[in-house]
């Protein structure tokens, strides 16, 4: 019988859907097994150990060993990978060939979540990390007009930072967004008034996805979206009633919780889906929790299905509808130098660069991409033992951002761009340039 050991596949890389409801999945000796084998197989590759935190801690605890070799790793430092892993899906992506359908079937960032999962299942995971992934919640309470200004104030106080670095685990060094009391929702220009133009490849009307970060920190991104919809006469509606996607709560192996707001998004947004219209949400990771990580927990439901499949990042729906003829590209103003950066949960969408594409069709704009992970995370580069590898992953982020001398600096993810500003305000030179979201930027591009 003839053995090939394959470097890789031809065929298109598939995931596996995630086996959370059985009981096989939270015992311990099998997760422990399966880590043992996929450590082993990543010791012998070792291509991710420039991509995060995790690799080089994994390859550290190998090499520090007498044996040399993962059986010499105490399974209980398993668990320091896990934490280094802030599931950014970046490995599985663009470097490991070992994915599924390769036989050796390595999935490390699910492996992860696994891990997170049984650790959450244990009741090891601790208060602050529980609050920092209430997004909804502590968005409804911190956004109360008087509640919202003592918010900000605190969080831009030194002593009280220095307190909550020490009693809860935030690092005093992270410049965190504001809140802010005029919620997107609650003040969203909605037209619902133009007629529906169809296109061949594009629903011609809008439900918006409002996301926590938008609802409660940056309303102005989700009111520019509904200008350049309205300049564009696309009718826009919002979801009627809407809770956080649950990707904060995945990253915390809390999947009992991410299935509570699935039974309460799905069954609203699959009612817009069937509906024909096209779902949009402006925050990378909330549209990626919809297109991938929903449909693999919960691989039988079509209505989940059918979510995934209404679901836009705004750019890809943008790019869509001016291949369909019906976008305007009237567009007034220059923006000049954007250095932009892609972040790895839009990158994972497998959609290209959509944004890339339509802020290079505005006149007299150049536009730097920067395709690498900034090493945020939601709230992972937030807690005060990850700050500070956060700011060393983003570093090359930094630089490459900055060597543009840019007039505008951008990521579609909100929270990563503001990590990327603070990094080169911190750097040698400073920065000089505005930061601004991609759907800001076209806004002022329509000169809106
Ligand atoms: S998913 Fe991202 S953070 Fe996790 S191990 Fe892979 S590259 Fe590192
Ligand atoms: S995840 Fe894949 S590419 Fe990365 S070190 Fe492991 S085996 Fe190699």
């Amino acid at each position: 019988m003839a053995i090939t050991v394959k470097e890789g596949s031809l065929e298109k890389p598939t995931r596996h859907p995630l086996d959370w409801k059985s009981e096989a999945f939270y015992e311990e000796a099998s997760l422990n097994k399966e880590l043992e084998r996929v450590f082993d197989i990543c010791h012998t590759c070792r291509r991710c150990v420039s991509l995060c935190t995790a690799f080089p801690t994994l390859f550290d605890l190998i090499d520090d060993n007498p044996t040399m070799e993962v059986e010499g790793v105490a399974k209980a430092d398993f668990g320091k990978v896990v934490d280094q892993c802030y599931l950014c899906d970046m490995c599985y992506m663009t470097k490991c060939p070992y994915v599924p359908p390769h036989e050796w079937n390595v999935d490390f960032p699910h492996l992860m979540l696994r891990a997170k999962a049984v650790k959450f299942k244990k009741g090891e995971v601790g208060f602050r990390d529980k609050l920092l992934s209430n997004t909804d919640a502590m968005g409804k309470l911190a956004s109360i007009p008087v509640v919202v200004q003592v918010v900000n104030a605190v969080n831009k106080n030194s002593v009280a930072r220095g307190l909550m670095d020490s009693v809860l685990g935030v690092h005093k060094d992270r410049e965190l967004p504001e809140y802010d009391s005029a919620k997107f929702r609650n003040t969203a220009r909605l037209n619902e008034t133009f007629p529906v133009r169809n296109g061949v490849q594009t629903p011609g009307k809008v439900a918006i996805y409002s996301t926590c970060y938008i609802n409660y920190n940056e309303p102005g991104i989700g009111h520019d979206l509904l200008k350049i919809l309205a300049h564009n006469d696309i009718p826009a509606r919002l979801v009627e009633k809407e809770v956080c996607c649950g990707m904060p709560k995945l990253e915390l192996g809390d999947l009992e919780a991410v299935a509570r707001n699935k039974a309460i998004n799905i069954p609203v947004l699959a009612k817009l889906a069937r509906e024909g219209y096209a779902i949009l949400a402006a925050v990378p990771s909330c549209a990626l929790m919809f297109k991938q990580e929903l449909p693999l927990m919960f691989p039988d439901d079509a209505e989940v299905k059918a979510v995934a499949e209404a679901m836009y990042d705004p750019f890809e729906y943008f790019v869509l509808r001016q291949k369909d003829g019906l976008l305007k590209t009237d567009f007034k103003t220059p923006l000049g130098k954007v250095s932009y950066h892609i972040p790895c949960h839009l990158r994972v969408q497998n959609m290209g660069q959509k944004t890339r594409e339509m802020l290079e069709k505005i006149p007299g704009t150049t536009v730097t991409t920067v395709e690498r992970c900034a090493g945020h995370d939601g709230t992972w580069g937030v807690k005060s033992e990850y700050y500070d590898n956060s700011m060393k992953i983003g570093k090359p982020v930094f630089k490459l951002m900055a060597d543009a001398k840019p007039d505008y600096i951008s990521s579609d993810c909100a929270i990563a761009g503001r990590h990327i500003q603070q990094g080169m305000n911190e750097a040698d030179g400073g920065n000089k340039a505005e930061k601004q979201h991609p759907v800001t930027l076209l806004r002022i591009a329509y000169g809106l």
